[in-house]
This record gives structure tokens, C-alpha cells and sequence, in this order.
């Protein structure tokens, strides 16, 4: 049996990941009513481990850097993107982009962080209750109404004039109302677990992810710890498919045929039992409509190769809360604001999404893997990589300059033709 409708919030939460985290820390800063309604009970395992420097801003911002610089998580100055056969890489040093603002960023073990950031809301005012899932939500003329589950088992009902949507890939309001699209050609699958024993960059390099390029898939190795290394690749599903193999032996044999991971590997143990996620890089049609604003993956999710999701899922819950906070001024169902931050959502992924279609793409990863700073043009993919998604006019040139030289090499070789894979 239900009870009484529940109404002492401004704004709802579905999702304390970063997104919901971030959003729920921010309207409670500002003074707002805040519920969080989480399904998990953290800590709780998530995948997305690998941060980008520009995350720190956020951090500042919500007063956490405090909690998260001092938690142990190891330090990551660079990105490294090899071949897969180990004969080319190139290693973009976040301290070295004439352009880049924060030197370095962190790997994280999620359940520790997104634990550390949900911990944080609440020590700022914010009411988050764990184990709830939500089962339903319904737009009234001046509410949203949501039905959830406790871990008891008991239903209950709670209401707020706004809703913000942070359920991660769950994408919870958006299926229910059948907004989800898929990128066309970008199904995939990713196969995963944490690793002892593997053998990574030491000295300068040490903490460096590594962006493993195959033909027509990708690995990655980010360092958690001192003996704990998260290792995964990304595949095509209709290509997994085909092969007719179990995702441990699609594992098994990207490790055998690519020796920029396998050499690695001699003595590894596998820490977790072997997750795999399918199907993910989608956009829905709608990110704000009246009363309800979705965050995060929630927002649209794009393949990991750049690392992009939790800063874009923490600048997407800040701007996100910022908006709400100023629709509770009016009362107004939708707002110029809530729009505003449709707009610069979808700008910020497309800004990684050019560069993920394009990494799978022969022409691109020619020039790519073959870097020559021309006119500062590596200095502004540096930027992005870290993270900088308001691109100034001087990185902004640059970095059309370097897509139509790579859209040229297509018909003219710009760069050596090398094997890349
Ligand atoms: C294979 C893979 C590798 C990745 N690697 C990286 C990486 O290296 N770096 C990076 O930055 N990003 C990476 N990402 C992306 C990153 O994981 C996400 O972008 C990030 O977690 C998004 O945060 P979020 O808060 O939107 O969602 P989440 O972190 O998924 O949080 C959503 C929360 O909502 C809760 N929830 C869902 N449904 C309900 C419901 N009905 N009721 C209540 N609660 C609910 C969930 O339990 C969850 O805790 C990777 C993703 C994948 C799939």
C-alpha cells in the first residue's frame, strides 16, 4: 500500500552517480530541498574509472577536491594511445598543451569516488536515501509525481515542482517515453574486469592510461593501484557476434592478438568476475521538457575511447542544477535556461563524438598516431582531451584545421600511409 504523497522537496534526483551527485550538492549549496533517490547501496562497483583534468574545476566548485586529492587515488599526467601491434603511440602529456589549464587528473576506483561525491551531498543538506529504486514518474501541471521502492520492499509515493533524471545508462524517463536512438554503426560491447599483476608504465609515465587502437576495436589499461589495473575492450556487437564466442574467449583472444596489451600480461590475475555492458552510444531526442531535465548518461551516453563521460555527466549535472535552481524562481514549467542547457549538452558531446568517429576511421588514425604540431594543432587536441569543452576561437581554428587535414588524407596522403591497428 502506498502512503501519503511526500512533498517536502524543490527537486527530485533519480541516480547518485556523478551526474546526481554533482547536481544535488549543487541546488543544496544554493539553498534548495533536495531528495536523491539511489537503486544501489554504495559503494557500489561501476565502470568509467579513467577522470580528464578539467574535472578538477567541478570539484573546486562543489568544495570536494579536498575529500577526493586525499583519498589515495593514483595520479594520471597523460594519455597514451598505441597500436595495437605496438608499433606507434603517442602520448599526450596533459602538463605539456599550450592551451590545457589543469595539469593532471585521477584514475579512480568508482565505487570509492562516486561513494566520496554521494557523501558529500549529503553533508551539504541533501536528503539521499539508497536501495529506493524508481518504478514510475508522471508530469502534473505543477509537479512531477514518482512512484519508488524502498529496500524493504514498501511503495511510496514523493513529489517536487522539478525532476532531474541522473539514472545513467538505466535512462529512465527517456525510455519510458521511447526517446532512445542509437548512433548508427555505433553498437557496441565492452568486456571488462580489474587485473593484479599486469605490467604498466613506471618512472614519468607512471599512471598514464593506455588507449589501445585495433583494427576495428579498442582496449584500454588504466592503473587503479599499485597492483590493481582495469582492463577492457570495446568491439563492435554485430562483429562479437559473428565471431560466436563467449565474452571471456573474445577477452582471451583480443589479449593473444595484440601485443600492446598482451606483452603486459604475463602473471595476471583476474580481480572481478568479468562484466560486460552491450549497447550503449545513444542520444535521446529531448534532454529538457516541462518540469523534468536529464544529466549524465541519463542525458545520452557515447563510446568511453576519450574518457569524457564522468566529467561530461559532472558538467552536465552542475549546469543542469543551475538551471533548476533558477526555474524554481518562476515556477515555470520549461524555461529559456532548461533549453539553454539542451543546447550546450549536445554541443559538449558532440565536441568528443567528432573525435570517436573518427578515431575508428583509417584516415584520421594516420594522422592521428602520426602527430606534428603544426601551428600548436596537437597543443588543442590536448585541451579537449583534458577535458576543455568551451573551446576558445585559438583552439577552436586549430582543431578544424587538423579534421580537414585528416577528412584530406582520405583523398591525398597528408601522412605517411601506415598500418594502423
Ligand atoms: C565500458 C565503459 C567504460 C567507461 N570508461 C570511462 C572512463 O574511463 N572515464 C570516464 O570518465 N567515463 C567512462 N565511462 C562512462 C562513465 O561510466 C559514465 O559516463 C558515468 O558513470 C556517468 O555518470 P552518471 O551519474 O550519469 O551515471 P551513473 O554513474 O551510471 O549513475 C547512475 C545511478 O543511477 C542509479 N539508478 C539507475 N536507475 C535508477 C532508478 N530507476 N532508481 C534509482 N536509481 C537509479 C544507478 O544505480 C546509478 O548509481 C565508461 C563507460 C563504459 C560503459
Amino acid at each position: 500500500m502506498l502512503n501519503a504523497t511526500e512533498t517536502n522537496w524543490d527537486v527530485i534526483i533519480i541516480g547518485g552517480g556523478p551526474a546526481g551527485s554533482t547536481a544535488a550538492t549543487t541546488l543544496a549549496q544554493a539553498g534548495r530541498r533536495v531528495l536523491v533517490l539511489e537503486k544501489a547501496k554504495f559503494p557500489r562497483f561501476h565502470i568509467g574509472e579513467s577522470l580528464l583534468p578539467y574535472n578538477r574545476k567541478i570539484f573546486d566548485d562543489l568544495g570536494v577536491w579536498g575529500k577526493v586529492s586525499t583519498a589515495g587515488f593514483t595520479k594520471k599526467r597523460a594519455a597514451q594511445f598505441l597500436m595495437g601491434n605496438g608499433s606507434r603511440g603517442n602520448r599526450l602529456d596533459f602538463s605539456k598543451g599550450a592551451f590545457t589549464e589543469f595539469p593532471e587528473a585521477m584514475q579512480v576506483e568508482r565505487a570509492k569516488f562516486d561513494d566520496i561525491l554521494l557523501h558529500h551531498s549529503r553533508e551539504n543538506g541533501a536528503e539521499v536515501r539508497e536501495e529506493s529504486q524508481v518504478l514510475e514518474h508522471r508530469v502534473e501541471k505543477d509537479r512531477v509525481v514518482l512512484k519508488y521502492r524502498s529496500a524493504d520492499g514498501a511503495e511510496h509515493e514523493v513529489a517536487a515542482p522539478y525532476l532531474i533524471d541522473a539514472s545513467g545508462l538505466g535512462n529512465f524517463t527517456a525510455n519510458r517515453e521511447s526517446q532512445r536512438e542509437y548512433y548508427a554503426g555505433h553498437k557496441k560491447i565492452a568486456i571488462f574486469s580489474h587485473f593484479a599483476g599486469v605490467k604498466m608504465p613506471t618512472g614519468e609515465e607512471e599512471g598514464d592510461i593506455l588507449i589501445v587502437r585495433r583494427e576495428k576495436s579498442w582496449m584500454w589499461m588504466i592503473p587503479l593501484a599499485a597492483n590493481k589495473t582495469s582492463v577492457g575492450l570495446v568491439i563492435d556487437a554485430a562483429d562479437f557476434k559473428a565471431l560466436g564466442i563467449t565474452p571471456q574467449e573474445a577477452f582471451d583472444d583480443a589479449l593473444r592478438t595484440t601485443p600492446a596489451v598482451g606483452e603486459r600480461f604475463p602473471m595476471a590475475e583476474m580481480l572481478e568476475k568479468l562484466h560486460v555492458i552491450t549497447d550503449f552510444s545513444y542520444k535521446n531526442d529531448r534532454l529538457v521538457s516541462p518540469r523534468v531535465l536529464r544529466a549524465g548518461d541519463a542525458s545520452g551516453f557515447i563510446d568511453p575511447m576519450f574518457s569524457s563521460g564522468v566529467l561530461l555527466a559532472m558538467t552536465s549535472g552542475q549546469q543542469g542544477a543551475r538551471a533548476i535552481h533558477q526555474a524554481l524562481e518562476t515556477g515555470q514549467a520549461l524555461t529559456a535556461g532548461m533549453k539553454r542547457y539542451e543546447k550546450d549538452n549536445r554541443k559538449r558531446i558532440a565536441i568528443y563524438w567528432e573525435f570517436i568517429e573518427n578515431f575508428y576511421k583509417l584516415h584520421f588514425a594516420q594522422i592521428f598516431f602520426q602527430p606534428y604540431n603544426r601551428w600548436g594543432m596537437v597543443c588543442s587536441i590536448n585541451a579537449v582531451l583534458a577535458g576543455c569543452t568551451t573551446l576558445s576561437f585559438s583552439v577552436w581554428w586549430r582543431l578544424r584545421v587538423f579534421f580537414f587535414l585528416a577528412w584530406l588524407n582520405k583523398h591525398f596522403p597528408v601522412a605517411k600511409r601506415i598500418k594502423v591497428g
